[in-house]
């Protein structure tokens, strides 16, 4: 029997994402996967800034080309790509699909999964991790100090034994682990099935120099949605479950493209169109990550995997302290308390938009609309993690109006240290950053292990942006940071008793 702190089950995105983010934190860990390798037919490419901020933390956004700033999904209705172009749909209405680029360093990234799976893997090994592929859970059972799992290497057939302190089911949107725990689900359910074709077609790549890169085409007796992996492959999504013969799918091809362009056909995919949410994200020693927590649709917001890596860096930090004993185990309870409602609120955003509002049914009712920005930069988190962040603040808001309300992201501005020029972000990662113009405050996060930051002096913020403006805080009061990047905890005044004992008790010693 081998025994490991952390056993995350699913090598896929959010497995790799998890994977890297433990390896980064130094936190050992096995990752396994049933499959040799990313599936021939990608999924996700669309990769928001968010994701590209945590992957720029762990030192591999480099490795990620993103794409120009201001760039963001576009979708047309058109006859066909080589047709008439009738009209285009915002993810949001009324909203321009740019976002302004002063909020992130960085701009997001267009990468087909079964590219971006290997750098996340290899960045994940250079880092320390164990990654296994062709490797099965076939059975765990909880013990009373973690869990004892039962897997096999597909390739020899050997069955063998992990012991595991905790263990993360990555393992996608079927998760046996979840089914087998008997966690429930809820949200708007199974809402079809469709399929798809995946085809390599370089003449059609010239029809993305028109900025559209999602295309759903309309014609008599004909509806279907294109896009592109960016890479000269093109997939073809077909309504309904039904199978289709090579010359079906060609022709189906051929009408989408509307022009006589050579291609080839690669693969063919079935998917399951749903919205799913899971009633807990935690089991004992078990956390649910990615698509196996919460199933939502492909959308322009980028909710599926995205949400799921997000999942992952708030999941990483909080296992790292908590094995460390430098944080009560009672950490770990604010995973579910933080991420389950803002998978709710990535389903109900999903599913009161245009896109898919018609998918849901009359059963659902729409929720009023969040801005692009908010979703991706404003949403708050709540839990005894986080100070001062009470039930009557919304889910989200536009980054600009929260001005360092603790339980949302630390805001992005461009820093000068030392004469570097430097991202805020860049201050967060591993350690609770505490942000303060007052001696008196840095003092308290030396006596406390917490990474003093000098407002002003240390770091310079830009004259626009002073700190106190941007983070809310008065030049004798601090802020604190977490690990994530989450403000937790702010104080308008000198430390006092009771100040302290707030932060102390945010930092769940
Ligand atoms: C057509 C399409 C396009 C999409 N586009 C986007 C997009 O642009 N952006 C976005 O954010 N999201 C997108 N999504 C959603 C995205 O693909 C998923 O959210 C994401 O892949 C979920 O990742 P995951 O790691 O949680 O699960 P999965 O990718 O489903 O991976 C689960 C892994 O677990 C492994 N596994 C399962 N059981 C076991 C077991 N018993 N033992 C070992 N291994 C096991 C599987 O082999 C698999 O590798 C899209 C989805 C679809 C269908």
């Amino acid at each position: 029997m081998q025994h490991t702190p952390i056993l995350v089950v699913g090598g896929s995105l959010v497995g790799l994402s998890t994977s890297l983010f433990l390896s980064w934190h130094g936190v050992a860990h096995i990752v396994i996967d049933k499959h040799p390798g990313s599936s021939p037919h990608p999924r996700a490419m669309g990769f928001t800034e968010t994701t590209l901020e945590h992957y720029r933390a762990v030192g591999i956004a480099d490795q990620i080309p993103q794409v120009p700033a201001g760039t963001r999904l576009r979708r047309v209705t058109v006859d066909s790509l080589a047709g008439d172009w009738k009209s285009e749909q915002a993810w949001t209405p009324g909203e321009a699909p740019v976002r302004p680029s002063e909020l992130s360093p960085c701009t997001g990234a267009a990468i087909a999964q079964d590219r971006l799976e290997p750098i996340l893997r290899a960045a994940a090994i250079k880092r320390g991790a164990d990654c296994r592929t062709s490797t099965e859970l076939i059975d765990f059972r909880l013990e009373q100090d973690g869990v004892l799992a039962q897997v096999r290497d597909r390739i020899s057939g050997q069955q063998y034994e992990i012991g595991a302190r905790y263990l993360i089911a990555a393992d996608g949107a079927a998760s046996p682990i979840r089914e087998k725990l008997g966690i429930p689900r809820s949200g708007v359910g199974h809402l079809g099935v469709l399929r798809s074709v995946l085809f390599y077609c370089p003449g059609a790549d010239a029809f993305l120099q028109r900025g559209a890169q999602q295309f759903t085409i309309e014609q008599q007796g004909y509806r279907a949605f294109l896009t592109t992996y960016g890479d000269s492959r093109w997939v073809l999504m077909l309504d309904g479950d039904e199978d289709r013969t090579g010359a079906e799918l060609q022709s189906a091809i051929r009408r989408a493209l509307g022009a006589d362009l050579a291609f080839e056909i690669i693969t063919t995919g079935r998917w399951e169109l749903a919205g799913r949410v899971a009633d807990t994200y935690r089991h004992g020693p078990i956390f649910l990550a990615g698509d196996a927590a919460h199933q939502l649709p492909p959308t322009r917001g980028g909710f599926g995997a995205n949400t799921g890596i997000d999942d992952a860096w708030n999941l990483a930090w909080k296992l790292k302290r908590v094995l460390a004993g430098e944080a009560a185990p009672g950490l770990l309870d604010t995973y579910d308390a933080e991420r389950r409602p803002i998978g709710w609120l990535r389903h109900q955003q999903t599913f009161s938009r245009p896109d898919y509002a018609t998918r849901a049914g009359a059963a659902f009712t729409p929720d009023p609309l969040f801005g692009n920005d908010a979703l991706e930069f404003g949403q708050l988190v709540r839990s005894a993690a986080v100070a001062g962040a009470g039930p009557d603040l919304p889910a989200a808001a536009a980054p600009g109006q929260w001005i360092g309300q603790p339980g949302t992201r630390a805001p992005h501005v461009w820093l000068e240290r030392a004469g570097r020029r430097m991202s805020s972000l860049d201050l967060f990662g591993k350690d609770y950053v505490l942000i303060s113009a007052s001696e008196t405050w840095l003092a308290v996060a030396g006596e406390l292990g917490l990474q003093p930051v000098a407002a002003g002096t240390g770091i310079v913020f830009p004259p626009a942006q002073p700190f106190g403006a941007l983070f809310g805080v008065p030049p004798e009061g601090a802020t604190v940071v977490r690990p994530d990047g989450v403000i937790g905890w702010r104080s308008q005044g000198a430390p006092d008793g009771g100040s302290i004992g707030e932060l102390v008790a945010t930092l769940m010693r």
